[in-house]
């Protein structure tokens, strides 16, 4: 079984989209689990904070280390990896999402508000993971983004195991255009190709066209995967 465990000031944003359609047989089937834990509940004052001021001035609050330190050492699994969703982290990919999916479990800390005390991050061992270079108000949305990709990786939680292999970057290009019935809509046909039942030629047409689209969309990829 593969677990999640969320750290959030927002515990009740989950299980969210994770508890609909796969996912949610998944759950039932103990293929994946996940665990969601308040941050709050380790605040110790009886206004319960969790965040303060940064030192140095600045706008905005910042979630406390010991606060935090106090929720990850009573709740982390021995061994597990410790993400902290952040905008300066590394960037978090297909790679990425196939190396958490071999984890047994795996953490996910959701800052909020400016963020967290740095010196969470190196005491407690945590890597910082970026979904990409734009800013979100909180962790809890990337989190979900991190948890979809590697929940869809696992065995057993979709039903064609096959399809995953001709997916966008499983080969390092962008997937091929895909149609299905009716085959004319709005004038517009169906490729020839598909329709001729020739297997190998229809797999070196969905190939062309995945790295045609893979120059053109994604150069940055394009060279990677010329180069390989
Ligand atoms: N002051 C921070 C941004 C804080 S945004 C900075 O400038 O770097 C509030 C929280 O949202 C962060 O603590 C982080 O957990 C989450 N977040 C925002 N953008 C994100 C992104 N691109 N990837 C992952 N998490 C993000």
């Amino acid at each position: 079984m593969w677990q999640a465990q969320v750290f959030t000031l927002y515990p009740e944003f989950y299980p969210g989209p994770l508890s609909k359609g796969l996912y949610g047989k998944a759950l039932a089937k103990n293929l994946w689990n996940l665990k969601v834990i308040n941050i709050r509940d380790a605040a110790e004052d009886k206004h319960k904070t969790v965040d303060d001021t940064p030192y140095g001035g600045g706008s905005g609050m910042l979630i406390k280390a010991d606060v935090l330190a106090k929720s990850l050492d009573k709740n982390k699994v021995k061994g597990e990896k410790i993400i902290y969703l952040s905008p300066k982290g590394k960037k978090f990919d297909q790679y990425y999402a196939r190396e958490l999916s071999k984890q047994k479990s795996v953490s996910l800390v959701c800052g909020h508000f400016e963020g967290v005390d740095e010196r969470i991050l190196s005491t407690r061992n945590i890597e910082e993971v970026s979904i990409g270079d734009y800013v979100l108000s909180g962790g809890e949305t990337a989190s979900f983004v991190i948890i979809d990709s590697v929940l869809r990786l696992l065995p057993g939680v979709l039903g064609n195991e096959y399809s995953k292999k001709e997916e966008s970057f499983e080969n390092g290009l962008l997937e091929y255009p895909q149609y299905t019935k009716p085959q004319i809509w709005e004038e517009k046909a169906v490729p020839e190709v598909l329709l001729s039942g020739d297997h190998n030629k229809i797999k070196h047409w969905r190939l062309s066209q995945s790295e045609a689209i893979t120059r053109v969309r994604r150069p940055d990829l394009w060279q990677k995967y010329k180069k390989n």
